[in-house]
């Protein structure tokens, strides 16, 4: 049956692509929104996520969805405050601020390090 919960309102509707996860209102909406949310940007450039939630009466939590999703130019939105998910660190881009990617990489050498070490001990 391609009949799916829309992810949004909860409504049953015909799912023909199942890699859809809004029925036809909400997807509407949420175009509107979106170019609520451009319009707004555009006027805008150094509002915060915050002036956008107001102006757009759209939640917090769907426009960061948007910019996940890559919907949302995050560089012509320079207020936009992104926050490390490790440290909570403000960033620009992406999910991690430089000094956790960094420590992340440097991690993983030393696992990997530790690891070929445990091989060579074995082969021993
Ligand atoms: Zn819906
Ligand atoms: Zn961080």
């Amino acid at each position: 049956m391609n009949v799916k919960n829309c992810a949004s309102c909860h409504t049953l509707f015909f799912n023909p692509i199942r890699s859809q996860i809004l029925c036809p209102q909400c997807k509407e909406d949420e175009e509107i929104n979106l170019g609520k949310v451009h319009t707004f940007l555009n006027n805008h450039q150094d509002a915060s996520l915050l002036d956008v939630v107001m102006e757009t009466g759209i939640s917090e939590s769907q426009i960061r969805r948007y910019i996940e999703e890559g919907r949302i130019d995050t560089t012509s939105f320079t207020g936009l405050e992104l926050n490390c998910q490790i440290c909570g660190l403000p960033i620009k881009t992406g999910n991690r601020c430089s000094r956790c990617s960094d420590e992340l990489k440097k991690e993983f050498q030393i696992a990997y390090l530790n690891l070929s070490r445990k091989d060579s001990n074995n082969k021993l």
